[in-house]
Protein backbone atom coordinates (compact mmCIF):
# COMPACT_ATOMS: atom_id res chain seq x y z
CA UNK A 1 0.00 0.00 0.00
CA UNK A 2 1.75 3.27 -0.91
CA UNK A 3 -1.38 5.42 -1.01
CA UNK A 4 -4.45 6.04 0.97
CA UNK A 5 -7.29 7.87 -0.57
CA UNK A 6 -8.99 11.06 1.22
CA UNK A 7 -12.59 11.82 0.12
CA UNK A 8 -14.84 14.60 0.30
CA UNK A 9 -18.72 14.38 1.58
CA UNK A 10 -20.03 11.61 -0.49
CA UNK A 11 -21.55 13.29 -2.74
CA UNK A 12 -19.15 15.34 -3.88
CA UNK A 13 -17.17 11.73 -4.14
CA UNK A 14 -16.49 10.85 -7.54
CA UNK A 15 -15.22 14.64 -8.11
CA UNK A 16 -13.31 15.66 -5.61
CA UNK A 17 -11.15 12.40 -4.53
CA UNK A 18 -7.54 13.06 -3.10
CA UNK A 19 -4.66 10.70 -2.84
CA UNK A 20 -2.39 10.95 -0.22
CA UNK A 21 1.29 9.23 0.62
CA UNK A 22 1.04 7.37 3.16
CA UNK A 23 4.81 9.21 3.62
CA UNK A 24 3.12 12.05 3.76
CA UNK A 25 0.70 11.22 6.56
CA UNK A 26 3.35 9.49 8.39
CA UNK A 27 5.24 12.66 8.83
CA UNK A 28 1.57 14.15 10.08
CA UNK A 29 1.12 11.95 12.44
CA UNK A 30 4.91 11.94 13.99
CA UNK A 31 4.91 15.40 13.73
CA UNK A 32 1.48 15.49 15.81
CA UNK A 33 3.14 13.10 18.16
CA UNK A 34 6.38 15.23 18.35
CA UNK A 35 4.53 18.08 20.61
CA UNK A 36 2.42 15.68 22.66
CA UNK A 37 3.29 12.00 22.83
CA UNK A 38 0.40 10.10 23.93
CA UNK A 39 -2.00 8.08 21.85
CA UNK A 40 -5.01 10.12 22.65
CA UNK A 41 -3.68 12.90 20.35
CA UNK A 42 -4.00 10.59 17.25
CA UNK A 43 -6.84 8.54 18.54
CA UNK A 44 -9.36 9.96 15.88
CA UNK A 45 -7.18 9.53 13.75
CA UNK A 46 -6.34 5.79 14.50
CA UNK A 47 -10.39 4.91 14.47
CA UNK A 48 -11.50 6.54 11.42
CA UNK A 49 -10.44 3.17 9.17
CA UNK A 50 -8.07 0.14 9.63
CA UNK A 51 -5.54 1.59 7.41
CA UNK A 52 -5.60 5.15 9.29
CA UNK A 53 -5.03 2.93 12.72
CA UNK A 54 -2.08 1.11 10.85
CA UNK A 55 -0.50 3.75 10.25
CA UNK A 56 -1.08 5.61 13.76
CA UNK A 57 0.19 2.79 15.48
CA UNK A 58 3.35 2.32 13.30
CA UNK A 59 4.47 5.99 13.97
CA UNK A 60 3.47 5.81 17.67
CA UNK A 61 5.90 2.55 18.20
CA UNK A 62 8.72 4.03 16.19
CA UNK A 63 9.35 6.13 19.04
CA UNK A 64 9.37 4.23 22.32
CA UNK A 65 10.62 5.79 25.88
CA UNK A 66 11.21 3.21 28.76
CA UNK A 67 11.78 4.44 32.25
CA UNK A 68 10.73 1.34 33.86
CA UNK A 69 11.77 -2.46 33.41
CA UNK A 70 7.91 -3.76 32.99
CA UNK A 71 7.58 -2.11 30.00
CA UNK A 72 10.02 -4.60 28.42
CA UNK A 73 6.99 -6.92 27.92
CA UNK A 74 5.02 -5.49 25.59
CA UNK A 75 8.07 -4.01 22.87
CA UNK A 76 8.80 -7.65 21.45
CA UNK A 77 5.41 -7.67 19.63
CA UNK A 78 5.57 -4.60 18.19
CA UNK A 79 9.20 -5.64 15.86
CA UNK A 80 6.86 -7.08 12.89
CA UNK A 81 5.38 -3.52 12.76
CA UNK A 82 7.92 -1.02 12.46
CA UNK A 83 11.15 -1.13 10.11
CA UNK A 84 13.05 1.59 12.39
CA UNK A 85 12.51 2.17 16.28
CA UNK A 86 14.13 5.31 18.41
CA UNK A 87 14.27 4.08 21.83
CA UNK A 88 15.00 6.54 25.26
CA UNK A 89 15.69 4.59 27.71
CA UNK A 90 16.96 5.22 31.11
CA UNK A 91 20.24 2.98 32.58
CA UNK A 92 17.95 1.38 35.13
CA UNK A 93 15.33 0.44 32.70
CA UNK A 94 18.07 -1.81 30.73
CA UNK A 95 19.61 -3.23 33.69
CA UNK A 96 17.30 -3.49 36.70
CA UNK A 97 16.86 -6.52 35.95
CA UNK A 98 19.28 -6.74 32.62
CA UNK A 99 17.41 -6.62 29.48
CA UNK A 100 18.73 -7.93 26.63
CA UNK A 101 17.66 -6.18 22.85
CA UNK A 102 19.41 -8.38 21.08
CA UNK A 103 16.82 -9.60 18.90
CA UNK A 104 15.80 -5.89 18.57
CA UNK A 105 17.16 -5.59 14.93
CA UNK A 106 14.54 -2.43 14.31
CA UNK A 107 16.43 -0.50 16.82
CA UNK A 108 17.65 2.56 14.78
CA UNK A 109 18.52 4.98 17.33
CA UNK A 110 19.08 4.73 21.35
CA UNK A 111 19.22 7.52 24.24
CA UNK A 112 20.00 5.90 27.24
CA UNK A 113 20.23 8.49 30.32
CA UNK A 114 22.61 7.88 33.32
CA UNK A 115 20.29 9.93 35.35
CA UNK A 116 21.48 10.16 39.30
CA UNK A 117 24.35 7.41 38.98
CA UNK A 118 27.41 7.93 40.14
CA UNK A 119 31.05 7.08 38.61
CA UNK A 120 31.42 3.70 40.38
CA UNK A 121 27.27 2.71 39.54
CA UNK A 122 27.42 4.15 35.59
CA UNK A 123 31.32 1.93 35.45
CA UNK A 124 28.98 -1.19 36.44
CA UNK A 125 26.14 -0.73 33.93
CA UNK A 126 27.38 0.74 31.29
CA UNK A 127 29.13 -1.79 29.33
CA UNK A 128 26.24 -4.37 30.04
CA UNK A 129 24.62 -1.94 28.88
CA UNK A 130 26.76 -1.54 25.46
CA UNK A 131 26.87 -5.82 25.23
CA UNK A 132 22.58 -5.64 25.57
CA UNK A 133 21.92 -3.60 22.61
CA UNK A 134 22.60 -5.07 19.06
CA UNK A 135 25.22 -4.58 16.70
CA UNK A 136 23.56 -2.76 13.94
CA UNK A 137 23.01 0.40 15.42
CA UNK A 138 23.20 3.71 13.71
CA UNK A 139 23.03 6.25 16.42
CA UNK A 140 23.58 5.70 19.82
CA UNK A 141 23.29 8.67 22.64
CA UNK A 142 24.51 8.08 26.35
CA UNK A 143 23.24 11.49 28.42
CA UNK A 144 23.59 12.63 31.83
CA UNK A 145 27.01 10.68 32.42
CA UNK A 146 29.21 11.08 35.41
CA UNK A 147 32.31 10.73 33.41
CA UNK A 148 33.15 9.90 29.61
CA UNK A 149 36.12 7.00 29.90
CA UNK A 150 37.74 5.78 26.88
CA UNK A 151 36.80 1.89 27.91
CA UNK A 152 33.01 2.72 26.92
CA UNK A 153 34.73 4.53 23.99
CA UNK A 154 36.31 1.81 22.93
CA UNK A 155 33.83 -0.75 23.96
CA UNK A 156 31.25 1.27 21.53
CA UNK A 157 34.10 1.62 18.58
CA UNK A 158 34.43 -2.56 18.78
CA UNK A 159 30.54 -3.64 19.09
CA UNK A 160 28.94 -1.17 16.83
CA UNK A 161 30.72 -0.33 13.82
CA UNK A 162 27.98 0.75 11.69
CA UNK A 163 27.34 3.81 13.77
CA UNK A 164 26.38 7.10 12.13
CA UNK A 165 26.04 9.07 14.77
CA UNK A 166 27.66 8.93 18.57
CA UNK A 167 26.85 11.58 21.50
CA UNK A 168 28.16 10.82 25.07
CA UNK A 169 27.62 13.59 27.54
CA UNK A 170 28.29 14.74 31.02
CA UNK A 171 28.10 18.55 31.01
CA UNK A 172 24.75 18.56 31.53
CA UNK A 173 25.59 17.13 35.12
CA UNK A 174 26.93 20.90 36.47
CA UNK A 175 24.08 22.27 38.12
CA UNK A 176 23.65 26.01 39.16
CA UNK A 177 20.41 25.85 39.83
CA UNK A 178 20.73 26.01 43.24
CA UNK A 179 23.96 28.08 45.44
CA UNK A 180 27.23 28.05 44.89
CA UNK A 181 27.57 25.44 47.26
CA UNK A 182 25.80 22.88 45.48
CA UNK A 183 27.81 24.29 41.99
CA UNK A 184 31.17 23.43 43.41
CA UNK A 185 30.15 19.97 44.51
CA UNK A 186 28.34 19.15 41.25
CA UNK A 187 31.42 19.59 39.58
CA UNK A 188 33.40 17.37 42.50
CA UNK A 189 31.36 14.65 40.96
CA UNK A 190 31.82 14.95 37.55
CA UNK A 191 34.57 14.17 35.20
CA UNK A 192 34.03 17.57 33.12
CA UNK A 193 37.35 18.29 32.18
CA UNK A 194 39.80 15.61 31.12
CA UNK A 195 42.80 17.73 30.33
CA UNK A 196 45.30 17.54 31.93
CA UNK A 197 43.83 14.85 34.53
CA UNK A 198 43.25 11.89 32.17
CA UNK A 199 44.57 13.51 28.79
CA UNK A 200 47.92 15.56 29.28
CA UNK A 201 47.34 17.90 26.50
CA UNK A 202 44.73 18.07 23.41
CA UNK A 203 47.23 15.51 20.99
CA UNK A 204 47.12 13.14 23.42
CA UNK A 205 42.98 13.54 23.92
CA UNK A 206 42.71 13.10 19.68
CA UNK A 207 45.14 10.34 19.73
CA UNK A 208 43.05 8.33 22.08
CA UNK A 209 39.85 8.88 20.91
CA UNK A 210 41.26 7.89 16.99
CA UNK A 211 42.32 4.87 18.71
CA UNK A 212 38.91 4.02 20.44
CA UNK A 213 36.55 5.13 17.97
CA UNK A 214 38.94 3.60 14.85
CA UNK A 215 36.48 0.77 13.75
CA UNK A 216 33.52 3.36 12.93
CA UNK A 217 34.26 3.81 9.71
CA UNK A 218 30.84 5.33 8.54
CA UNK A 219 30.53 8.09 11.63
CA UNK A 220 29.02 11.24 10.86
CA UNK A 221 28.37 12.93 13.94
CA UNK A 222 30.62 13.33 17.12
CA UNK A 223 30.06 15.03 20.30
CA UNK A 224 31.49 14.19 23.25
CA UNK A 225 29.94 16.41 25.81
CA UNK A 226 33.25 17.36 28.16
CA UNK A 227 35.15 20.47 28.30
CA UNK A 228 38.65 20.68 26.05
CA UNK A 229 39.39 23.88 28.62
CA UNK A 230 41.27 23.00 31.72
CA UNK A 231 40.50 21.04 34.64
CA UNK A 232 41.17 24.25 36.88
CA UNK A 233 39.17 26.56 34.89
CA UNK A 234 36.18 25.88 36.98
CA UNK A 235 38.56 25.79 40.48
CA UNK A 236 39.59 29.24 39.46
CA UNK A 237 36.62 30.41 38.10
CA UNK A 238 34.99 29.68 41.98
CA UNK A 239 37.83 31.78 43.25
CA UNK A 240 37.34 34.35 41.96
CA UNK A 241 33.62 34.60 41.17
CA UNK A 242 31.66 37.11 43.29
CA UNK A 243 29.21 35.55 45.93
CA UNK A 244 27.64 39.19 46.98
CA UNK A 245 27.37 42.35 45.62
CA UNK A 246 28.39 46.13 46.02
CA UNK A 247 25.33 45.92 48.73
CA UNK A 248 25.60 42.64 50.35
CA UNK A 249 23.21 40.93 47.79
CA UNK A 250 23.74 37.58 47.07
CA UNK A 251 25.01 36.89 44.00
CA UNK A 252 23.50 33.66 41.73
CA UNK A 253 25.98 31.39 40.75
CA UNK A 254 26.75 31.10 37.20
CA UNK A 255 29.26 29.38 35.02
CA UNK A 256 32.56 30.93 32.93
CA UNK A 257 30.24 31.36 29.79
CA UNK A 258 29.42 34.71 31.71
CA UNK A 259 32.36 35.54 33.42
CA UNK A 260 34.42 38.08 31.69
CA UNK A 261 37.46 36.77 33.60
CA UNK A 262 37.07 33.68 32.61
CA UNK A 263 37.01 34.64 28.76
CA UNK A 264 39.67 36.62 28.87
CA UNK A 265 41.88 34.33 30.61
CA UNK A 266 40.31 31.05 28.71
CA UNK A 267 38.39 31.48 25.25
CA UNK A 268 41.13 32.16 22.63
CA UNK A 269 42.96 29.37 23.52
CA UNK A 270 39.97 26.86 24.17
CA UNK A 271 37.95 28.30 20.95
CA UNK A 272 41.30 26.92 18.70
CA UNK A 273 41.67 23.92 21.03
CA UNK A 274 38.41 22.89 19.95
CA UNK A 275 38.71 23.91 16.19
CA UNK A 276 42.04 22.12 16.28
CA UNK A 277 40.95 18.98 17.46
CA UNK A 278 37.82 18.88 15.36
CA UNK A 279 39.95 19.22 12.41
CA UNK A 280 42.37 16.50 13.37
CA UNK A 281 39.26 14.17 14.06
CA UNK A 282 38.02 15.06 10.60
CA UNK A 283 41.67 13.77 8.91
CA UNK A 284 41.20 10.57 11.01
CA UNK A 285 37.32 10.04 10.41
CA UNK A 286 36.78 10.24 6.45
CA UNK A 287 33.20 10.30 6.70
CA UNK A 288 32.76 13.15 9.56
CA UNK A 289 30.56 16.19 8.99
CA UNK A 290 30.03 17.55 11.82
CA UNK A 291 31.93 17.47 15.41
CA UNK A 292 30.61 18.94 19.15
CA UNK A 293 32.13 19.31 22.55
CA UNK A 294 30.83 20.46 26.01
CA UNK A 295 32.42 24.10 25.74
CA UNK A 296 32.17 26.96 28.08
CA UNK A 297 33.02 29.44 24.66
CA UNK A 298 30.34 28.81 22.07
CA UNK A 299 29.27 32.15 20.43
CA UNK A 300 25.71 30.47 19.54
CA UNK A 301 23.55 31.44 22.55
CA UNK A 302 21.56 28.77 22.42
CA UNK A 303 24.65 26.90 22.61
CA UNK A 304 26.26 28.81 25.11
CA UNK A 305 22.88 28.11 27.91
CA UNK A 306 23.58 24.23 27.10
CA UNK A 307 27.45 24.56 26.95
CA UNK A 308 28.22 22.87 23.58
CA UNK A 309 29.56 23.71 20.98
CA UNK A 310 29.27 22.76 17.60
CA UNK A 311 32.29 22.32 14.72
CA UNK A 312 31.38 21.91 11.08
CA UNK A 313 33.66 19.95 8.62
CA UNK A 314 33.91 20.78 4.98
CA UNK A 315 35.72 18.94 2.16
CA UNK A 316 36.58 19.77 -0.80
CA UNK A 317 39.30 19.14 -3.09
CA UNK A 318 41.29 16.87 -0.82
CA UNK A 319 41.45 20.23 1.30
CA UNK A 320 39.62 19.80 5.08
CA UNK A 321 38.41 22.66 6.80
CA UNK A 322 36.68 23.25 9.92
CA UNK A 323 34.24 26.04 11.29
CA UNK A 324 31.24 26.78 13.63
CA UNK A 325 29.07 27.78 10.59
CA UNK A 326 27.37 24.97 8.87
CA UNK A 327 28.95 24.99 5.59
CA UNK A 328 27.11 26.09 2.34
CA UNK A 329 27.21 25.77 -0.95
CA UNK A 330 27.73 29.16 -3.15
CA UNK A 331 24.98 29.86 -5.47
CA UNK A 332 27.67 31.12 -8.25
CA UNK A 333 29.55 27.72 -7.52
CA UNK A 334 26.51 25.52 -7.82
ZN1 LIG B 1 22.38 24.66 47.03
ZN1 LIG C 1 35.28 33.18 36.02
Amino acid sequence: MNSLAITSAPRFASKLKTFLPTELLDIVICDLLQTDYRFEVISGFASSCRAFRWIALRCFFMHLRVSLSERWRQIPHLTYMVKSVNLLATAEAITNPPVSLLSFHALHYVQVTFFRYSVIMQHQTIHAIIKSLPTTLAALVFEDLADIELGALAAIGARFPSLTRLELSCVERLDDSCCWSCFEESSSAVWHSPIPDIFSNTSNLTACICAALKPLTELQHLFLGFFLSPEYLLQEHFSHAPEFDEEGGVVLPFGPEWCTCCFENFATQVRADELQVSLSLAQHFKSLTSVGWGSFFSSKSSEIQERKTKIYVSRKNGRIRVRRRPWVIEPSRL
